[in-house]
C-alpha cells in the first residue's frame, strides 16, 4: 500500500505527536518553539506543504514532533491533505496536537472535531491568544475543554508562553492520564443506531488504529476506494469483510428509506462537527464587538478596485527601491575591501614564488568571481529578503494573491498561482515546491512551466547591474535609485505579463481547462516581528543563496580561467567556443560570450555577468571590480544600449538554473515536463531578443 505521509524514525521511549491544524494557525511557530529548529513560518495559509520532524523533551519525557501540512478536513482533497490525514489516523502516533487559532476558533475546530472521531489521544492547543486578547476576544478554556471532551490549552506560541502545559497535557494525553470526560460528536438519532449496527459487524482493529466510530462513519458514507485504503492500512480483510460491508449496505438502505438518500446521508454527517464547533465556540467565546475594523479599514485599501493594484505596483517599486538606494555603499565598501584581499593575495603568491598559472587559477579565476559575487549579491539580497519577509509576515501576500486572481483566472490559471509566483521572486525552485497548493494537477502544471518568467534572487542583481550601466547613466544619488528601481519595476511587471500570457497559451494548447474555484483565506494583518524576521531572513534566505552562488561560482571561476588561459592553435578554447557561438548569438542581439556566459551559468544565474566580464578580459585579470571599469570594459567589448537591453531580456526569459530544472522534475515526475519548463521561456526570451535585436536594425541603432 502506498504511504503519503512520513515515515516516523521513532527512538526507544519516544512519545510520537503530530501536530495537525488548519493553515495559517501557528503549527509552524508551535513546531519551531517546541524544538527549537527553523521551520518556515508566514502570515499566509499553504506555505507548509511537506512535513517536518523534530525532537525536545520535558523532564523525563521525550517527544518526537511530526508537523503536517495544514488541512481544512480530513476528507482529503489534495496530496497534502491526504498526507495529513492519513498520519493523523494511521500514522500511530502517540498524540495528535490539533492547533486551532484563538480568533477564529469555531473554524479551527471543525478539524479538531474531525481528529477527535478517529482518536481520542487528541490535546486541542488555542493558539494567538494574544492576538484574541487584542480583539477583545475572551476565551473560556475550561468550558471548551467541557464542549469537546479532550484536553484544552491555551497558547501564545509567538511569545513561547503555555507551551510547557501543552506539552504536560501531551504526555499525559500519549500515556492515557487523562481525566477529563469523553464526549461524542452527537449524529442524528438513524445514523446513530445505523453506526450501532456496522459498528457490531467490524472484526477486531489492531491498537493503534482510527476508532471503530470513525471506521463505522466512513463505511457508511461508502467511498469504495477509500474504505479500500482503510482497510488496508488497519491490516483487515477488504472493507473489513463481507459482514461490515453487509451492515454498511444495510444500514445505508434503511436509511434510504426513511428518505435520507446518499447525498443527504453525506451532508448531515458533514454537517455534524460543523454544528458542533460552532456551538462548542459559542460556548467559549465572547466578545463585546467586532475585533476586526482596522483589518477591514486595509483591506479596503490593499484589495479594492480602485486601489488593490495602484497599491501593489507602490509597494514593489519601494522594495526595489529600498533595495536599490541601500545596497549601493555597502556594495562599494565590499567591492572595496575585497579587491585589497585579492592585491594582498596576488602579493603573497607572488614572494612564495608560485608559479603564474596557479597564482591565475586561484586568485584571478576563483577568488575573483567569488568576490565578485559576494560584493554584488550580497547587499541587494540582505535588504531586499527582510523586505519581503515584512510583508509575508504581515499578511500582505494573499492580498497580492487576491488582487492578481481575476488576471490569472483570464489566463484559465489558479489565482493562488499569485502566491507561488511571489515565493519565486525569493528562489525559483522554492516556488517550484510551492505549487503543492495548487489543487488541480493542471493548473499546478501551469504555475511550474511558467515559474521561471519571474526574475529570481539570482537574476536581479545582472538585470539591475546592467540597467544601471546603460539607462541609468548620467543620472545621479537618489535620482539615479529611483530611475533604476522604476526600471526594474518595469522589468518584473514584464515577467508577470508574460507568466498571465504563457499561462493563457499553455491553457488553450497542451494543458486544456477550465479554471477551477478555490477558496483563499485572507489572514488578519499581524504586527510583523522585525527582529526575527531580518534574523531568519539573512540566515535562512541570504546566506543560503549566497552560499550556493559561492559553491558554483568557485569552480565556474576556475573553468572560465582554464578555459581564458589554455590555447588551442593559438586562440584560447574561450575564443573557440564564444566564436562558435557568436553568429546565433548575433541573431539575438547578444554575442558569443554572453551566450556561453549563460550555458555556464546554469548551475546558478548569479554568476552570468562575471563569468561574461571575466571571458572578455580572457588574459583573467580585472583592476577593480566597481561598475565604471565594468561599463567601459562591456563598451570595449563592443556592448551598445541594444546589446544591454537582449541581455536584460534574455537574463529574464531563459531556461531554469539547474536546481530548479532537478525540483520541476521532483515535482511533476516528467522529463518531457522539465524539458517543456526549460524550453518555455528560452524560447519566449530567444523570441524577444530576435524581435528587439532586428527592429534595432531596422531603425538603425548600432547592435
Ligand atoms: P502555520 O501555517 O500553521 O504553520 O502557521 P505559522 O506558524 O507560519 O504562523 C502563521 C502566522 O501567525 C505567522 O505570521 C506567525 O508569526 C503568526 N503567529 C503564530 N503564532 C502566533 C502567536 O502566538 N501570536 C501571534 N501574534 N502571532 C502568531
Amino acid at each position: 500500500m502506498e504511504t503519503f505521509f512520513p515515515v516516523v524514525q521513532r527512538q526507544p521511549g519516544e512519545l510520537t505527536v503530530a501536530l495537525a491544524g488548519n493553515p495559517n494557525v501557528g503549527k509552524s511557530t508551535v513546531f519551531n518553539a517546541l524544538t527549537g529548529m527553523n521551520q518556515h513560518t508566514g502570515n499566509w495559509p499553504g506555505k507548509t506543504v511537506s512535513t517536518a520532524q523534530g525532537r525536545c523533551r520535558r523532564g523525563k519525557d521525550r517527544f518526537l514532533l511530526v508537523d503536517l501540512p495544514g488541512t481544512y478536513s480530513l476528507l482529503a482533497h489534495s496530496a497534502e491533505e491526504e498526507a495529513a490525514r492519513d498520519f493523523v489516523c494511521f500514522g500511530g502516533a502517540d498524540a495528535v496536537i490539533v492547533v486551532c487559532d484563538a480568533t477564529r476558533l469555531e473554524r479551527s475546530l471543525n478539524l479538531a472535531l474531525q481528529v477527535i472521531e478517529v482518536t481520542d489521544r487528541v490535546v486541542v492547543c488555542v493558539n494567538l491568544l494574544d492576538e484574541a486578547r487584542k480583539k477583545r476576544l475572551s476565551i473560556n478554556l475550561n468550558a471548551l475543554q467541557q464542549e469537546l471532551g479532550v484536553p484544552v490549552v491555551g497558547v501564545s506560541a509567538r511569545a513561547r508562553r503555555g507551551l510547557d502545559a501543552l506539552l504536560e497535557q501531551t504526555a499525559r494525553v500519549a500515556r492515557r492520564e487523562t481525566a477529563v470526560p469523553a464526549v461524542r460528536q452527537p449524529y442524528p438519532q438513524p445514523i446513530e443506531k445505523a453506526l450501532a449496527a456496522i459498528q457490531a459487524s467490524l472484526p477486531p482493529i489492531p491498537p493503534g488504529g482510527p476508532s471503530v466510530r470513525w471506521i463505522s462513519v466512513r463505511l457508511l458514507c461508502g467511498g469504495s476506494e477509500d474504505t479500500r485504503r482503510i482497510s488496508d492500512f488497519c491490516g483487515c480483510p477488504p472493507d473489513f469483510g463481507p459482514a461490515a460491508s453487509a451492515a454498511a449496505s444495510d444500514a445505508r438502505a434503511a436509511l434510504a428509506r426513511d428518505g435520507a438518500g446518499r447525498q443527504k446521508l453525506l451532508d448531515q454527517i458533514a454537517a455534524c462537527p460543523v454544528l458542533w464547533a460552532e456551538s462548542a465556540a459559542a460556548a467559549a467565546v465572547s466578545s463585546p464587538g467586532r475585533g476586526d475594523a482596522l483589518d477591514r479599514r486595509l483591506d479596503r485599501l490593499f484589495i479594492s478596485r480602485r486601489t488593490g493594484i495602484p497599491v501593489m505596483l507602490l509597494l514593489l517599486f519601494g522594495v526595489l527601491w529600498l533595495t536599490i538606494a541601500g545596497a549601493n555603499i555597502p556594495s562599494q565598501w565590499l567591492s572595496a575591501r575585497l579587491f585589497a584581499v585579492q592585491d594582498w593575495l596576488s602579493a603573497q603568491f607572488m614572494a612564495c614564488g608560485a608559479p603564474e598559472w596557479l597564482h591565475g587559477a586561484l586568485v584571478l579565476g576563483v577568488y575573483q568571481v567569488l568576490a565578485w559575487v559576494v560584493s554584488v549579491m550580497l547587499p541587494p539580497m540582505a535588504i531586499f529578503f527582510p523586505l519581503f519577509t515584512l510583508l509575508e509576515d504581515f499578511g500582505y501576500l494573499p492580498r497580492v494573491a487576491f488582487n492578481l486572481d481575476c488576471c490569472f483566472q483570464k489566463a484559465c490559471a489558479c489565482g493562488k498561482q499569485a502566491l507561488t509566483m511571489c515565493m519565486c521572486f525569493g528562489c525559483n525552485a522554492v516556488g517550484v515546491t510551492g505549487c503543492r497548493i495548487i489543487d488541480s494537477p493542471r493548473e499546478r502544471l501551469i504555475a511550474i512551466l511558467t515559474s521561471s518568467l519571474v526574475p529570481c534572487n539570482g537574476r536581479f542583481p545582472a538585470i539591475l547591474t546592467i540597467l544601471s550601466l546603460f539607462f541609468v547613466g548620467a543620472a545621479e544619488g537618489p535620482g539615479a535609485a529611483l530611475l533604476s528601481a522604476l526600471l526594474l519595476t518595469g522589468v518584473i511587471v514584464l515577467g508577470v505579463g508574460m507568466t498571465f500570457l504563457c499561462s493563457r497559451v499553455l491553457s488553450k494548447t497542451v494543458l486544456r481547462g477550465i479554471p477551477s474555484g478555490f477558496t483563499l483565506e485572507l489572514p488578519p494583518y499581524r504586527a510583523p516581528q522585525v527582529g526575527k524576521v531580518i534574523i531568519r531572513s539573512v540566515f535562512d534566505r541570504t546566506l543560503f543563496v549566497l552560499g550556493r552562488a559561492a559553491a558554483v561560482a568557485a569552480p565556474a571561476g576556475l573553468v572560465i580561467w582554464v578555459l581564458a588561459n589554455v590555447t588551442a592553435g593559438g586562440v584560447s578554447l574561450l575564443a573557440h567556443v564564444s566564436g562558435a557561438l557568436d553568429p546565433f548569438a548575433r541573431l539575438l542581439g547578444l554575442d558569443g560570450v554572453i551566450l556561453l556566459a549563460f550555458i555556464l551559468g546554469f548551475p546558478a544565474n548569479e554568476i552570468v555577468i562575471p563569468i561574461a566580464a571575466m571571458a572578455y578580459l580572457s588574459t583573467g585579470t580585472l583592476a577593480d571590480l566597481d561598475g565604471l571599469a565594468l561599463h567601459a570594459l562591456l563598451l570595449r567589448s563592443g556592448w551598445t544600449p541594444v546589446t544591454a537591453l537582449c541581455t536584460v531580456l534574455f537574463s529574464l526569459f531563459h531556461w531554469p538554473c539547474s536546481t530548479t530544472c532537478l525540483t520541476i522534475r521532483r515535482e511533476t515526475g516528467s522529463l518531457r515536463w522539465t524539458f517543456l519548463a526549460m524550453a518555455l521561456p528560452t524560447a519566449v526570451g530567444m523570441g524577444l531578443c530576435f524581435l528587439t535585436a532586428s527592429c534595432a536594425r531596422l531603425l538603425g541603432f548600432p547592435v
